[in-house]
């Protein structure tokens, strides 16, 4: 039976990938939620899901528009589209392999981020900071690369 605090792995939604969580609530001897051990956020459990399949499919997809007979520009456009979504991904999992809740920052206009800091957004999920320029910064999502600002004067709201 499962307990408050047990660790157990998770897909956490807001990081957008399997990681550890904790058990932070139960149901009828059931784990109703769990906090993420990198981002922190509390959620509703979710089992960690076969990432493999998931980019098999994205890479099925892919094939799939390359085969098309009649190649239009637009499909071309969509592919290169699609290849890019691909090389995104894998980059962002391969550079988020080593976040943790140590070293993961919730996202704050307000903080002051350097390169190589772990962020986790609400909406953009997990994220490496790629560069710096004065108060832009970009960080690599699972989507893709976002210019967001960072180290906002608290006076200026
Ligand atoms: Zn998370």
């Amino acid at each position: 039976m499962p307990e408050l605090g047990d660790k157990l792995d998770i897909y956490c939604r807001y990081c957008r990938k399997n990681l550890n969580g904790v058990v932070s609530a139960l149901q009828d001897g059931k784990i109703a939620k769990v906090r993420c051990r990198t981002c922190g956020h509390f959620q509703v459990y979710k089992p960690q899901k076969d990432m493999k399949k998931a980019k098999q499919r994205a890479m099925k997809r892919l094939m799939n528009s390359y085969n098309k007979k009649h190649v239009t520009e637009e499909n071309q456009e969509k592919d290169l589209a699609l290849n890019q979504d691909a090389a995104i991904w894998q980059l962002w999992d391969q550079e988020t392999e080593t976040a943790n809740i140590r070293n993961t920052k919730v996202y704050d206009i307000h903080r002051t981020y350097k390169v190589n800091d772990f962020i986790s957004d609400k909406a953009l999920g997990l994220g490496k900071v790629m560069e710096i320029n004065d108060n832009l910064m970009k960080v690599l999502f699972r989507d893709g690369i976002e210019d967001i600002e960072h180290a906002r004067p608290k006076d200026d709201d």
